[in-house]
């Protein structure tokens, strides 16, 4: 199968092409971050909520279309994690999905010579569509987690706020990874974060599942959870099950059975995923995509909104108040040049259209 999808890499390899689709995701993520929702919509509703409701947790509707009661925050700071982009207040997901990062965590740093994960966006405090960056990410139960490894530095907020993604592909070329970023401990991460039966899915680059099916020796039972999707080539994306009783939660269709190094993988390495969008037959009007609101959600959601808060994000940090004070982040007075690095102001916003998939 590398074969054929090496065979069709091959005859469609155009840097020019590469240009393109490299431009667009980027300026794409640009856009995203600075439209600003309408007043009323859904994300700009759910998008100012500070704290979560209070009551036992649950997911209301679809990843991509839905919201949630009794979020907990994930620390920020733990033994083997540190969370990121702490102002975007988006470290809240359902317990089984904070429960599974910090597993996780653990488990590649004892396992897979992976020193600890960064953790980026999980939800809102009540879930919800956001105003930038994610499709889904709506019900507490997908989380995006970097490809690049904690530092073994207790990162600032500031730091947090600025340290540049770092993709896994190589500039100028079609969909390759750089063998000089990659590395095996990453193969590693990703097959354990499959490993998880409450793991449904997990979307990468299609040039990093394209490296896995070419790469992996190991048990391959769980590679076919790797699902080859748009951006994803500086972090990765877990997506978990409907909690078990969860009656609100809509659930997503199992991934078909195999290794998935099949032809749908080989599709990615046609034009065709990265072609522009066809332009609307003279006459027509183009139909603009209405803005989602409240009441386009489920029922349950408009009510959630409504609900009490808890007292504080102390109070519904998961593993109580000790965790999140014993490793709590240093405030952003520390200028981010000390670490010597060079950091953007702006670093890409994940780019993520799991919808569909
Ligand atoms: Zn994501």
């Amino acid at each position: 199968m590398a074969l054929r999808i090496a065979q069709v890499f091959r005859s469609f390899v155009q840097l020019t092409l590469a240009g393109t689709i490299g431009a667009g995701l980027i300026a794409g993520d640009v856009a995203a971050q600075q439209k600003q929702p309408s007043p009323g919509s859904a994300k700009a509703i759910f998008g100012s909520v500070e704290l979560p409701s209070q009551g036992p947790a649950e997911p209301y509707g679809f990843y991509a279309k839905g919201c949630m009661t009794g979020a907990v925050a994930l620390p920020t700071d733990g033994p083997t994690w540190q969370a990121m982009r702490l102002s975007r207040n988006r470290r809240w997901g359902n317990p089984a999905m904070i429960a599974l990062l910090e597993q996780l965590s653990r488990d590649a740093a004892k396992y897979d010579g992976w020193p600890g994960l960064l953790v980026g966006d999980i939800a809102q405090p009540r879930g919800g569509p956001m105003f930038n960056g994610h499709a889904s990410h709506q019900i507490g139960l997908d989380a995006d987690v970097w490809l690049t490894p904690m530092p073994s530095r207790h990162l600032t907020a500031e730091q947090r706020e600025t340290l540049p993604f770092t993709t896994m592909l190589q500039k100028g070329a079609f969909l390759t990874i750089n063998p000089n970023v990659w590395s095996e401990s990453r193969a590693r991460l990703l097959m354990r974060a499959a490993s998880y039966p409450q793991v449904e899915r997990i979307f990468v680059n299609p040039a990093i599942k394209k490296k896995m099916c070419d790469t992996w020796t190991g048990d391959r039972t769980n590679l076919g959870k790797l699902r080859p999707e748009y951006g994803h080539d500086s972090h990765f994306h877990i997506r978990i099950k409907c909690p078990p009783g969860a009656a609100g939660c809509k659930p997503q269709a199992p991934v078909v059975a195999g290794d998935g190094c099949d032809k749908s993988l080989a599709w990615w390495f046609t034009k065709e995923p990265w072609a522009a969008p066809k332009p609307p037959k003279p006459g027509t009007k183009p139909v603009k995509p209405r803005e989602v609101m409240v009441s386009d959600l489920p029922k349950a959601c408009a009510a959630i909104l409504a609900a009490p808060s808890v007292a504080s994000v102390r109070a519904a940090t998961y593993g109580g108040a000790s965790a999140a004070e014993s490793l709590a982040v240093a405030p952003a007075a520390e200028p981010a040049a000390t670490s010597g690095e060079a950091l953007p102001a702006l670093g890409p916003v994940p780019d993520d259209k799991p919808a569909d998939q």
